[in-house]
């Protein structure tokens, strides 16, 4: 009896483990048929196969979408051009400032230009330094794109001391702001002074005659497809300047730049040069100030993104405006930067509408980043927008930017110079 069990027990376990060999067999066969890109080690907990494929089209680019910010009754609804269209062509490229040993953080930017936008476009690029680029940079930077690739220096006449400038006071300035972002730096000074008043004169970018350009700095990230040419959107739409970011600055750089302005209001004023006699409500300027204009509230629009016609700055109001700005030093005693130097400019001289805010474009500088929310843009992104600053960061000035896009508040009726010139 005893023997007859134990030959019975031995036959069941058998039959379990065949069971289960058969089992698990039809099991594998299974998921492995059902799984075009072949085995998957990973059993247990099935998880949804997402593939993205890379492919700049595999989601089609919507013809428009909506934004403003959430406390905002008024949505904008935004039009996008067609896709694709490489025909038609705008004078354009970008344009880099920057240091040889910067040279993989140019790449780097390049590549993410390249892949989500210029391979399609071949915009040329030109690079710019204080220093001779080396061969190295010559050679990697012109291997990574198909574009053409120009490269220039700029001399002591655009990266200097002009003869003004009391140099001892300028050191005394790097040291009294030596605790803030580059307070004691002399060659930051010198690149936001250039940046300011002198890359878009410079002979080489002149020689190549763009209505156009778009900045771009090494190490920075372009998250999202571009299916259309934003040098064209800013062409047939009437846009000057255009931006990602905008953001709030650090005040002690420029502790003398907002009286320094509405000096130079006044005086082109006194002078009949009427620069900024257009309707306050048609301008930006409560992007940078209260109504009143009292004080600057350091809002500007990050520099180290820019979509600008050249001429912008060829105009007599900006070269005086920046004649006007070096010739108080500031760019040396304190630390101006170009940020809010163009920003607060292109906020009182031009129509509300020439201005260009990208949501379509992802973008990270630094630590900061953006990313459109619209669903149907972000299936073109490589970007989280729960890290966007857009609208959630209090460095952001987005909400600013919004409403002063938005708001026609009666006492706005007054000309832009009227306003900067009542306190
Ligand atoms: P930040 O963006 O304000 O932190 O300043 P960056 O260090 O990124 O400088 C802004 C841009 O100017 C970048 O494109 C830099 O490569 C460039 N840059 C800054 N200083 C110099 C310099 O001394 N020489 C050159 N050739 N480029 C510079
Ligand atoms: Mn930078």
């Amino acid at each position: 009896m005893a023997v007859l069990t134990k030959r019975y027990s031995c036959l069941i376990l058998q039959g379990v483990i065949f069971l289960y060999v058969i089992g698990s067999l039809v099991y594998v066969a299974h998921r492995h048929f059902n799984n075009p890109q072949g085995w998957n080690p990973s059993f247990g907990h099935r998880r949804p196969q997402i593939r993205i494929p890379y492919n700049p089209s595999y989601a089609d680019q919507p013809s428009s979408y909506t934004i403003g910010p959430y406390h905002n009754p008024e949505q904008m609804v935004i039009q996008l051009p067609a896709p694709g269209n490489t025909t038609q062509r705008v004078k354009a490229g970008f344009v880099s400032l920057v240091r040889n040993n910067e040279l993989i953080g140019m790449l780097s930017s390049m590549r993410d230009m390249e892949e989500r936008f210029n391979k399609k476009y071949n915009y040329p690029w030109l690079f710019l330094n204080d220093e001779p680029f080396t061969d190295e940079f010559i050679a990697r930077t012109s291997e990574i794109t198909n574009a053409k690739t120009y490269y220039a220096l700029v001399d002591s006449s655009m990266w200097s001391y002009p003869p003004h400038i009391n140099q001892t006071l300028a050191a005394e300035g790097r040291k009294l702001l030596e605790s803030l972002p580059y307070g004691d730096s002399e060659s930051y000074r010198h690149m936001c002074r250039f940046q300011s008043g002198f890359f878009w004169r410079h002979p080489m970018l002149l020689e190549l005659g763009w209505e156009y350009y778009w900045r771009v700095e090494p190490w920075v990230r372009f998250y999202c497809e571009l299916d259309y040419d934003p040098f064209l959107y800013m062409k047939e739409n009437n846009k000057q300047y255009a931006f990602t970011i905008s953001f709030i600055e650090h005040g002690g750089t420029i502790p003398t730049l907002w009286s320094a302005v509405k000096e130079f209001v006044r005086l082109s004023h006194s002078k009949g040069n009427r620069y900024f006699s257009r309707p306050a409500s048609d301008s930006l300027y409560r992007f940078i100030t209260s109504p009143t204009a009292e004080e600057y509230n350091m809002c500007h629009f990050w520099t180290n993104f820019e979509i600008a016609r050249v001429d912008l700055w060829h105009t007599q109001a900006y070269q005086d405006y920046f004649n006007f700005l070096d010739q108080l030093g500031g760019f040396f005693y304190e630390r101006w930067g170009d940020a809010p130097v163009h920003s607060i400019f292109v906020a009182l001289f031009l129509h509300k509408e020439q201005i260009h805010f990208f949501n379509d474009i992802g973008y990270r500088h630094a630590e900061y980043e953006r990313c459109p929310d619209q669903e149907n843009l972000l299936k073109r992104c490589y970007c989280n927008p729960a890290k966007s600053i857009d609208f959630a960061d209090p460095m952001s000035c987005l909400n600013q930017y919004m409403d002063a896009q938005h708001s026609l508040p009666e006492e706005d009726q007054l000309t832009v110079s009227d306003i900067m010139l009542q306190t």
